[in-house]
């Protein structure tokens, strides 16, 4: 799931897990369960996140390839949230994804305007409280994801991966939007989507992971 902050990466990769069981692994839920453990590598990250930039890559491999193994082993699918974020970590990701046997089945990309992300990062900040949801992080958090994140888009595009969807509406019709994008590359069964839960959409053995990066 690729996006800029505020697109709903989150809320659709969430959904996503529901209709697939598949295992939601989010980089930045793993990284602010660092933060909250007060270790040292939680105070590394939070010297990063505080200030909305990247964390270093290395770091992120380290906090993400352990989750990314045991959901291949345990589940078999995975929906990568905010992973990879740059150039190399994508690059990365694919021989990684190579060396395990694992195969990515579709990048989705999330798309709002500016102003609409900003105004909902701004809400999410009065109802959640995130340390990086003050309007300059957030402002910063933009210009990085336009620097180092959106060349992953025409990267993605060009291996044919890509769904690019724009969450500036309903998020009734994103889902629907969504899932008859899946279902029309064979990703998941027709019938999918309408219980709330993955009941009769097993992922198939050859259909396991929709997740960015790893391949
Ligand atoms: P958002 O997309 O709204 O900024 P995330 O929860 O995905 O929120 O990420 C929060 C922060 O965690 C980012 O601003 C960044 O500092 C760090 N982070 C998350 N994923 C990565 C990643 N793949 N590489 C480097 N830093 C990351």
């Amino acid at each position: 799931m690729l996006s800029p902050p505020g697109a709903g990466k989150g809320t659709h990769s969430k959904w996503l897990t529901l209709q697939t069981g598949a295992a939601h692994i989010s980089s930045g839920d793993l990284l602010r369960a660092e933060v909250a453990r007060g270790s040292d590598l939680g105070r590394q990250v939070a010297a990063y996140t505080a200030r909305g930039d990247l964390v270093p890559d290395e770091l992120i491999f380290s906090v993400l390839a352990p989750a990314v193994v045991a959901a291949a082993r345990d589940t078999g699918g995975y929906v990568l949230d905010g992973f990879p974020r740059t150039m190399p970590q994508a690059l990365r990701a694919a021989q990684f994804g190579a060396d395990l046997a694992l195969t990515s089945n579709a990048v989705i990309y999330l798309t709002a305007p500016e102003e609409e992300l900003v105004s909902r990062l701004l809400d999410r900040a009065r109802r959640e409280g995130r340390a990086d949801d003050t309007l300059s992080v957030i402002r910063h958090r933009l210009a990085v994801f336009e620097k180092e994140t959106a060349p992953l888009v025409d990267y993605y595009r060009g291996r044919g991966i890509l769904l690019e969807l724009s969450t500036d509406r309903p998020e009734a019709e994103v889902q629907a939007d969504l899932l008859a994008r899946l279902q029309a590359r064979g990703l998941m069964t027709p019938g999918a989507g309408s219980s709330g839960n993955h009941a009769g959409n097993q992922p198939r053995d050859d259909q396991l992971s929709v997740a960015p990066g790893l391949d």
